[in-house]
């Protein structure tokens, strides 16, 4: 389940190149979609901050997938907004992802965390590790890594106060590789950290068949959280 209630971005990072968010912008542009009809332009949408009180039954939901909330055009009170409407939903579990780990960490103590937020910020290779540190002296509850797409390797990293790493390739037209020596690096790293790890894919050009089995097996370690703590 996806919850949008921002749209549009810019790049900032290598992680970027082959956005999703980007293309499926222009492609819900080119159909007329209201939404979308300033294309990739940051754009903040009031009226989707009443959808998660309208689903029954207890969803775990990836917040922007066409954006990101910590964009610096989206205005803090916005982010509030969207903040009060996840800790009024525990029953919901709100999975927020950024690479603007820098106003995460400037404006974390404004927000209210409960443990239903869970913020992760995504690290693509070594040049952008500093956002780990940023994202653990945030007061968020739960904490992950999206390391995807994995396009370098990530050598001892501070998983110090992390409490899920997610590892994917690139897919694609035109991926960039993922060698596996990165990833069972990680593995090893959340093994020694007490990490729970989870492998989502390889990515490639043919992602389906390229599957997601790594040492001979599936990975698909989670935090174990109790929701009843949020409310
Ligand atoms: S931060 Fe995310 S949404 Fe924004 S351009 Fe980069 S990949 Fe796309």
């Amino acid at each position: 389940m996806t919850w949008n209630p921002t749209t549009g971005c810019s790049k900032i990072s290598q992680g970027c190149k082959f956005c999703y968010a980007e293309i499926m912008s222009k492609r819900l542009h080119a159909m007329g979609v209201e939404k979308y009809k300033d294309n990739f332009k940051v754009r903040t949408h009031p009226s989707s901050l009443k959808i998660p009180y309208t689903w029954k039954k207890s969803k775990v939901v990836f917040v922007n997938s066409m954006s990101d909330l910590f964009h610096e055009e989206v205005p803090l009170s916005f982010i509030k907004d969207v903040f009060k409407v996840m800790r009024e939903n525990p029953q919901h579990v709100f999975q927020v992802l950024t690479k603007r780990a820098d106003r995460l960490l400037e404006i974390h103590d404004k927000l209210k965390w409960t443990h239903n937020i869970w913020m992760g910020v995504s690290v693509e290779d070594m040049q952008v590790t500093k956002r780990i540190d940023l994202l653990s002296n945030t007061n968020a509850k739960v904490k992950f890594l999206s390391l995807e797409p994995l396009i370098g390797p990530l050598n001892n990293m501070n998983l110090n106060n992390i409490d899920w790493v997610i590892v994917g390739g690139e897919s694609g037209h035109n991926p960039r590789p993922m060698e596996s020596d990165w990833v069972l690096d990680i593995q090893e790293q959340c093994k020694s950290s007490d990490v729970p790890f989870f492998f989502k894919q390889w990515g490639g050009k043919n992602k389906k068949k390229n599957g997601r089995i790594l040492n001979g097996k599936t990975y698909d370690e989670m935090p174990e959280i109790d929701l009843q703590l949020s409310v």
